[in-house]
């Protein structure tokens, strides 16, 4: 009777192999929860907190949103272009997406952008410096 222990064997294995294919075929037939980014991008509500931006032509230099930011991650610089003549740039990886710098900024010069794709091969790359805090949505990790 011992040659039928490998019989046995092998139409178990092949038993768990189509139940296998049972389970995973279900998965053919249903809506796939994922999109095929970058070139399907999803809805994002118009108040979506995306990462910040700084318009420079509104921004008075107050600094005003580096005071209320509770995570102090934004800190007032000296503006190249002189005007305003403090711009905030800010560290995205300490950012909780509060926006109370947006909230409370007088002339709505920070916002938030539907950019979601930060990424970065360096801590730094995360850093909004002056150039990029002004073109958040033209960056090449839109
Ligand atoms: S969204 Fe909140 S945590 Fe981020 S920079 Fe603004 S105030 Fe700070
Ligand atoms: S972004 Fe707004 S709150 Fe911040 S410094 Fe500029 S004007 Fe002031």
């Amino acid at each position: 009777m011992k040659f039928i222990e490998p019989i046995v064997r092998e139409l178990k294995e092949i038993a768990a192999a189509i139940n296998s294919l049972i389970v995973a075929s279900k998965y053919v037939f249903l809506k796939r929860p994922t999109i095929e980014y970058p070139t399907k991008t999803i809805y994002f509500h118009e108040r979506y907190r995306g990462a910040l931006e700084v318009d420079d032509n509104l921004c008075i230099g107050c600094g005003i949103c580096a005071h209320v930011c509770p995570n102090r991650c934004i800190f007032m610089v000296p503006y190249e272009k002189g005007k305003p003549p403090m711009i905030p740039e800010i560290d995205l990886q300490h950012c909780m997406y509060c926006g109370l710098c947006v909230q409370y900024c007088p002339p709505g010069a920070i916002y938030h952008t539907h950019v979601i794709t930060i990424v970065g091969f360096k801590r730094e790359d995360l850093y909004l410096d002056q150039r990029k805090v002004t073109k958040v949505q033209e960056l090449e990790y839109k």
